[in-house]
């Protein structure tokens, strides 16, 4: 289990866990606590509010999600708070929320090919058999971005979209600089990375003057320097795989980039 950590003055984080735990952050105001993403499962989402709770914070108000992936929004509906999504993700929550999620069905869908065999596994160990779960529907849908003013501090909220997910935002903390990406910088369920869709993602990322930066599954607190280093691996990854040059020596990012983008004009052909 993840240990709370206060990462800046009004920024709280739960780093990622086992068995696909997300991060999931709160953003303190006077006023106002705001969830960023809401967790996994019930479970998942209580040990943060607990955690919380210990360090004298208030209930989060309201929760805004990053995109509906099972693993960011199936602890929503234990906060009991105001759901903000944009409206692909709202849509899609419904979906969600509509969906058969016993072993049988999970089991199924992976037979049939529309889900992983790991995604399967991850959510049986989440929320053990037999399972309830249910969708906290979105109570405030934004289209484009959207500012939540906490008492003392802002959060700015903005559709980026990407490879990963259509539906990604992130959540911009001005005075901490402090910038919440969820999984968008991440390739797609597939494994596809696109120079169409990533080059663009990473300016509108750094294009925020955030210095730190947490994601969804990455167990680290990120300094601006090290997106910065990414976006410099993402290009060279992107410009061998199209001129089919080899890259000596590539680090575990790089690697990660050039099957990434393989995998993408594999499916682009
Ligand atoms: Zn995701």
């Amino acid at each position: 289990m993840g240990v709370l950590t206060k990462i800046s003055e009004h920024v709280y984080w739960m780093p990622p866990g086992p068995p696909d735990r997300p991060s999931i952050c709160a953003v303190v105001g006077e006023r106002r606590t705001l969830m960023l993403d809401a967790g996994s499962s019930s479970a998942h989402t209580r040990a943060f509010v607990d955690a919380l709770m210990s360090e004298g914070v208030a209930h989060p108000t309201a929760v805004v999600y990053t995109h509906s992936h099972w693993d960011h929004v199936f602890g929503g509906a234990e906060l009991g708070a105001l759901v903000i999504a944009h409206a692909s993700t709202a849509e899609r929550l419904l979906e969600l929320a509509a969906t058969d999620w016993s072993d049988e069905a999970l089991d199924r869908r992976v037979a049939a090919g529309h889900d992983s065999p790991q995604h399967a596994a991850n959510v049986k160990e989440e929320l053990p058999s037999p399972r309830t779960v249910e969708v906290a529907p979105a109570d405030i849908v934004f289209h484009d971005a959207l500012e939540l003013e906490l008492g003392g501090v802002t959060v700015r909220v903005r559709h980026v979209g990407g490879d990963h997910c259509a539906e990604s935002s992130v959540m911009y903390v001005e005075a901490d600089r402090f910038l919440f990406l969820g999984d968008c910088l991440y390739a797609s369920p597939a494994g596809v990375l696109t120079a169409e869709l990533a080059f663009p993602l990473y300016d509108t990322i750094l294009g925020f003057d955030a210095e730190l930066y947490v994601e969804g599954h990455s167990t680290s607190v990120l300094p601006r320097r090290e997106v910065e280093a990414l976006r410099e691996k993402l290009r060279a990854a992107e410009q061998a795989v199209r001129e089919g040059a080899t890259l000596a020596e590539p680090d575990e990012d790089t690697e990660h980039f050039l099957q990434a983008f393989r995998a993408g004009r594999a499916t682009a052909t």
